[in-house]
């Protein structure tokens, strides 16, 4: 039992009160204060309870309950918004120069007088007004032109780091803009994630931190890390005692909004500069991208007088960063493969100094990049690290070649495993699913629901398999006996037999399940499907010509070139081969072939809401089985749409459209009948 628990049983709803001010006092400590009360998982807990209990009172209602950041339905756009006061950028520059020069018009114009400065790190992220009524997060609106922007308060509401509630005690109205940002780690962990399902990666955090803010849906940004800086004002009523921003940031984080922990006074330009030149030596350890510092006058009565220009405020000014160049010359390239199977050149030059720090490796993107850019092995090259961003090749100095210089040739097979190398745009991909590099990632994938669909597999059962050394091939997951399993830490004898037994069900499931979680390059669930209505078995499959691939619905030249020659690889046919043997079917699964009596068959149906005894996911899953197309949006080709609970724009859309609409006993209804 830990200390947030209830200790002596309360009332429900007065546990639920405790419970809701002991989570957003934990947000507030770990976002503002960087000073957790509770671990992660206290917390997850301690939400879960939460919700279990408002559940069971629906009387206990609160919009701003830490329980309500997500489950509403994804948005379907943003509405553009007037903001109270216009949101204006900072001038900037690269010159200290011109630093000294502003200041010197800032003296001027203040008659002589030397005002106090602030400097604060100018974060590279999204900037955001947020507005607070009566301590309520009331709206979330983006910078846009300066005079609109988009309303994005159901998004900015599923990030942990913005209170819906501050604490203390608020002003009536309390506009604090800021930057929404992604910090490194969590863009580093998003980016690996898209590698590993083969996904475009983001360039930087800022474009991803812009991209998670559109995303649509609130549960994909609560799971992001997105963080929040307060860095200025927009409307404010309250507070009429606070003076100056140094004061303001002070209050405004006791309320319970992060603020910067770099900020420093300086009271002379001497001091700015110096803080500058510091700031540039370390921006790259703060764990988060920055492109600048930010200097500004710290008294308000001083910032108005100073007033603005058409663009930008004169009592405030951004230093930006320089990215920094140097000349090495490259030494070699190595193809490294990443988890989704891409093979990324990486240089190796002659160890030089740039941005402070020693570097010798540096990225050059894709194949399609060095070839552009005429790169070749030898070649004395331009790098340039900006800030936060790993090295990257600019472009070589063909004037100092000696002739003596290599072409950079892509490799013929992967080097991890020598499967076939496939060029797909700009970018080369290893096509072995058991390949090395991405064997773990295709694991998990493989394991999964709507693939092979092994209970009680998850994530972390595949991690200890392959750290242990069982696992190499998919096959081998169906050798593995019991004493291999309860050599695992953590596995008792109950959970040994539940995964034994799991695997001899899966066995049976039938070729196109097989494919699917194979994870064979364009080769998804429903091409696999496809594959396994045209073909019996894997030998079938096996056996099959290029242009009868071709000739499948929805098999492309591209898809049908590059699975044949898949096929026809060492890798694939030894794939199939343990998989036989391990008593795997590859036959496919005639049981599943719809019935066309179905009432779903042929249907294009459109979920939404939520339901009491499906997942949204499962029942899509259900649906497809009987013959239905499940899609994303109603739009005139919907031919039904399955609304649960709270079903929201959608069911707006259908019902304007004519399309039939259908609650959930009335989808159980049909499905019992299907059954008997
Ligand atoms: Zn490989």
């Amino acid at each position: 039992m830990s200390e947030f628990d209830d200790q002596t049983p309360l009332l429900p709803l007065a546990r639920i009160e405790e419970l809701r001010s002991l989570l957003h006092r934990a947000n507030r400590f770990y976002y503002v204060e960087a000073d957790p009360i509770m671990s992660d998982g206290e917390f997850d807990r301690l939400l879960a309870e939460l919700a279990r209990l408002e559940e069971a009172h629906p009387d206990s209602h609160d919009p701003d309950s830490p329980t309500s950041r997500v489950g509403g339905e994804p948005v379907s756009g943003f509405e553009t918004v007037p903001h109270a006061r216009r949101m204006m950028s900072i001038d900037n520059t690269y010159s200290i120069e011109d630093v000294r020069a502003w200041h010197e018009r800032v003296v001027k114009a203040l008659d002589g007088e030397v005002p106090a400065y602030v400097c604060e790190p100018k974060i590279d992220g999204v900037a955001i007004n947020l507005r607070f009524e009566n301590g309520r997060l009331a709206a979330a609106v983006t910078r846009g032109d300066g005079e609109r922007g988009d309303l994005v308060t159901s998004n900015v509401r599923a990030m942990d780091s913005v209170p819906l509630v501050l604490a203390d005690d608020p002003p009536a109205v309390l506009e604090v803009r800021g930057e929404i940002y992604m910090p490194e780690a969590a863009f580093e962990r998003i980016n690996a994630g898209r590698e590993a399902r083969g996904e475009q990666l983001f360039a930087n955090a800022r474009n991803s931190t812009a991209g998670t803010l559109k995303s649509l849906d609130p549960a994909v940004i609560r799971a992001r890390g997105l963080r929040f800086c307060a860095h200025g004002r927009g409307e404010i009523l309250g507070l009429e005692d606070v003076t100056t921003y140094s004061e303001l940031l002070g209050r405004i984080r006791a309320l319970g909004l992060s603020v910067s922990t770099r900020t420093k006074a300086c009271s002379t330009i001497e001091a700015v500069i110096e803080c500058i030149e510091a700031f540039g030596l370390e921006r790259g350890d703060v764990g988060f991208a920055t492109d600048g510092m930010v200097v500004r006058v710290d008294a308000f009565a001083a910032q108005e007088s100073l007033g603005e220009t058409a663009k930008a405020p004169r009592w405030c000014i951004a230093f930006k960063y320089p990215a920094e160049q140097a000349v090495t010359r490259l030494l070699k390239v190595d193809w490294q493969v990443g988890k989704g199977g891409t093979l990324t050149p990486r240089a190796t030059m002659e160890p030089v100094l740039v941005a402070g720090t020693t570097v010798q490796h540096a990225t050059m993107h894709n194949i399609e990049e060095i070839r552009r850019k005429d790169i070749r092995i030898g070649d004395r090259v331009v790098i340039e690290k900006a800030g936060e961003i790993i090295p990257q090749i600019i472009e070589p100095v063909p004037a100092e070649r000696s002739g003596a210089e290599e072409e950079i040739l892509p490799p013929a097979d992967c080097p991890e495993c020598s499967g076939v190398v496939e060029q797909e745009g700009p970018k080369l991909y290893c096509t072995n699913p058991e390949c090395t590099a991405q064997f773990r990632e295709r694991l998990k994938w493989f394991v999964g629901r709507g693939q092979m669909d092994i209970d009680g597999f998850g994530e972390k059962l595949v991690d200890q398999l392959l750290d242990a050394g069982l696992v190499s091939h998919f096959a081998d997951l169906f050798r593995l006996t019991r004493k291999d399993l309860l050599a695992l830490e953590r596995m008792g004898e109950t959970s040994a037999d539940n995964v034994l037994a799991a695997l001899r069900e899966a066995r049976g499931r039938g070729l196109a399940r097989v494919l699917a979680g194979l994870g064979i390059r364009h080769i998804g669930t429903s091409a696999a499907k496809i594959l396994a209505g045209a073909f019996a078995d894997a030998d079938a499959l096996l056996a099959a010509k290029e242009d009868e691939l071709e000739a499948l619905p929805d098999f492309g030249a591209i898809t049908a070139k590059s699975l044949h020659d898949y096929l026809a690889s060492e890798s694939a046919r030894s794939t199939f081969s343990l998989l036989a043997e391990v008593g795997v079917s590859l036959e496919s699964d005639r049981s599943g072939v719809v019935d066309e009596s179905s009432v779903f068959n042929a249907q294009v149906v459109v979920i939404t809401g939520t339901f009491a005894e499906f997942k949204r996911s499962e029942l899509a899953e259900r649906l497809e089985s009987l013959g239905a197309k499940v899609t994303g949006s109603v739009s005139a080709k919907t031919t039904l749409l399955v609304a649960g609970e709270n079903a929201g724009s959608k069911h707006a859309k259908a019902e304007s459209l004519g399309v039939e609409i259908w609650d959930e006993p009335r989808l159980v209804e049909e499905l019992t009948r299907l059954q008997s």
